[in-house]
């Protein structure tokens, strides 16, 4: 269904070979998957897990998501659709594929997003670059039907995907997006000339070659690669101005409103022609931003995230823009958005706490940060991470505070999740004071779903600076994002384990498997050659079914399962397949170890078959197996497993309850 599509059929623009040359050189390689949003991809593996899952908020994902919205309008005007007129409606593409083959492309799209985790520590804010792409997407819309435009769905689209070029730098660059950010100096010039000294290309560029490529439809092509600049008359993207104008005019908005793609400031520049092509007097601009601000309200309450508040955005910018009368600096471009967006960069604890810790030392000026978190086991509160990592390495054991040590205001803040300032006035905490060597402290409880997860310790203890009691409240939003990322992250594992595991068998699904042989597949030829894969079958499965009903059927897959389980070594492979099947994968065996191990699950099954056989009214309980080891005529592991599969049948052929190797040389 994923066809490659290299030549593009849409209209070429004149200059197109000069910067898809621009772009081949500038990419690591061919653009597959894009970088899913970490929120989006926990929301996404919840409902992919969900069997209730209903197909409307699985397209509100994709809806409201860059990556996948791609992905699916790629799929439905690939040619295998062979569709008369180019779908431009997200919604429309994602009824058009059914909810099957939706469900699978997220899918896909999640396990290419294992990469999220080593790409936190960079300039490219992905929740920043969100919001900025949901506000342009439903501001668009809302001008669209404002103006009575005949298809605002393909306004919203457009808005979505509007700077869908930055992203494709930033996971596929030579450089990325990010490495670009940091080379960002006092330059004056706007930020698209710099992105095209600094790639050769621009992100409008970048964007529309990738468009081209993916074969997305031209009107989605032409907001992508003209929202900057309006196309020409004689461009073959003329015909779509009055889009273009009204995603150039709502990126203008957002720029303007604080809510840009990036989070360093850029002064907004409208494109002229935008006023001549978009009658904006037409417009009710209050009344779109407010209908803007609840829908992103809502998408915030869907995925159960927390953007940085627009209004505190405006402020920034209002600052910022102020600030720039002077000489800019680098100080000035680095808005003060790090902290409250940095724990949602990474999903893994390990990377987005430290990030966090980092940002609060220097955005607050505090000398030392340290997260403390509740250790059930050692009944007390113990460090886990500090910044300056420098200073703090060594010394976090010292931050283990036993349950029964916690009095005064310490345990006040814990008891009733209230920050505090906890000073050496108040005697009650003088030992921990004293222990931690300082003579005040702030602690900020974190809590997950009103559940404390732990606390923000914070000092200045190294410079001796007293602590200002408005920390407090400037720590508040902070805290509570950690808090919603921490809750995430437990979420997101909870999920990716449901996501490979199957739920009646608990051995690894089909999806696992398939990955572990493609892996298994890259593998140096000595391991290769010492592999063995087989299928196992039950015999006469559906008469389980037939005759003692559906529960004793699932009952047989979980004892089936049990003795797989206990019969394979560790560095050994078993899951289910499908219904009835399952795979096992050996290595560092040979033919008559694999064998052994094909005819000792055999004989199990068939004994615990016998034990049970009045429970299952005499119906006997065996298996087939078919095993097949690695020929070097395999291509891939689809040889591999047919090979399996085949010996199988000829196992079942043979009369069942039985094993059969088949070779790859036959
Ligand atoms: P053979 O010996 O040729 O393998 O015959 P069979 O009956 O085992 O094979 P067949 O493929 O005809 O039937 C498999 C049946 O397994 C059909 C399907 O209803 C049942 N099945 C698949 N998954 C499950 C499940 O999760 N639970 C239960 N109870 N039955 C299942
Ligand atoms: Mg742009
Ligand atoms: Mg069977």
């Amino acid at each position: 269904m994923d066809t490659e599509i290299s030549i593009p059929k849409q209209e070429i623009p004149v200059n197109f070979e000069t910067i898809a040359k621009a772009a081949r050189a500038a990419l690591k390689k061919e653009v597959k998957h894009l970088q899913l949003i970490p929120a989006a991809a926990v929301k996404l593996l919840q409902l992919t897990n969900d069997d209730n899952t209903k197909v409307k908020d699985l397209s509100r994902v994709i809806e409201t998501e860059p990556a996948l919205a791609a992905k699916v309008l790629r799929i439905v005007n690939s040619a295998a659709f062979c569709l008369p007129k180019k779908i431009v409606s997200i919604k429309h593409a994602v009824n058009m594929l059914g909810f099957s083959q939706v469900r699978q492309t997220a899918l896909d799209q999640l396990f290419y997003n294992r990469l999220i985790r080593h790409k936190t520590k960079q300039q490219f804010d992905q929740l920043f670059f969100w919001q900025h792409c949901l506000f342009v997407a439903t501001l668009s819309r809302s001008i669209a039907v404002a103006l009575k435009h005949p298809d605002p769905d393909m306004v919203y689209t457009g808005g979505l995907l509007h700077d869908i070029g930055k992203v494709v730098f930033e996971s596929y660059g030579r450089v990325t997006y990010s490495d670009f950010l940091v080379s960002l100096g006092t330059s004056d010039s706007s930020l698209i000339d710099n992105e095209g000294v600094f790639f050769g290309l621009t992100h409008t560029e970048m964007g529309c070659v990738f468009a081209m490529t993916w074969n997305l439809p031209p009107a989605i092509t032409a907001m992508i690669a003209c929202h900057h600049e309006l196309p020409k008359a004689s461009s073959p993207y003329a015909e779509f101005s009055a889009e273009i104008a009204i995603v150039s005019f709502a990126n203008y908005i957002a720029w303007v409103q604080g809510v840009g793609s990036i989070s360093a400031f850029s002064a907004p520049r409208l494109p002229e022609q935008v006023l001549k092509t978009l009658d904006t007097r037409k417009l009710d601009l209050e009344d779109l931003l407010r209908q803007v601000d609840r829908d992103m309200a809502n998408t915030r309450e869907f995925y159960g995230i927390q953007f940085p508040d627009i209004a505190v955005l405006r402020a920034t910018s209002v600052q910022t823009a102020i600030k720039l009368g002077d000489k800019p600096d680098a100080k000035t471009r680095a808005a003060k958005t790090t902290s409250l967006t940095i724990p949602h960069r990474s999903l893994d604890p390990d990377e987005f706490i430290p990030l966090t810790l980092e940002a609060i030392h220097n955005d607050f000026g505090l000398d030392r940060v340290v997260m403390l978190t509740i250790d059930p086991k050692r009944r007390g509160l113990v460090a886990r991470h500090g910044w300056p990592r420098l200073v703090l390495e060594d010394i976090l054991n010292s931050f283990q505070i036993p349950i029964e040590s916690i009095t005064g205001d310490l345990l006040e803040c814990l008891r009733h999740r209230k920050p505090v300032i906890i000073k050496t006035a108040d005697n009650r905490d003088r030992a921990i004071l004293k222990r931690l060597q300082t003579d005040e402290f702030i602690a900020m409880p974190i809590l997950r779903h009103n559940r404390l997860a732990g606390l923000i310790y914070a000092d200045n203890a190294l410079t001796r600076t007293s602590l200002d009691e408005t920390l407090l409240f400037r720590l508040i939003p902070i805290v509570n994002e950690l808090g919603i990322a921490l809750l995430n992250a437990g979420q997101y594992d909870m999920a990716r384990k449901q996501a490979q595991i199957d739920p009646l068998t608990k051995l690894f699904n089909k999806r696992v498997i398939n990955e572990f042989l493609t892996r298994l597949f890259q593998s140096e030829a000595e391991i290769l050659a010492k592999t063995a894969v087989g299928f196992i079958d039950i015999d006469k499965f559906k008469s389980f079914n037939d005759v003692c009903g559906h529960q004793a059927g699932d009952d047989v897959l979980k004892i089936v399962a049990d003795i797989l389980r206990s019969l394979t070594r560790p560095g050994d492979l078993i899951g289910r397949y499908g219904g009835e099947e399952f795979l096992f994968v050996l290595r560092d065996t040979d033919k008559v170890g694999a064998l052994g191990y094909a005819e000792r699950i055999r004989q199990e099954i068939e004994r615990r078959g016998k034990i049970l056989s009045d429970r299952f009214q005499g119906h006997a309980l065996t298996v087939s197996v078919g095993l097949t080891l690695y020929s070097p005529r395999y291509e891939s592991y689809h040889n591999f497993i047919e090979t399996a599969d085949q010996a199988m049948y000829q196992a079942k052929q043979q009369g069942r309850n039985r094993v059969v190797v088949l070779t790859g040389e036959a």
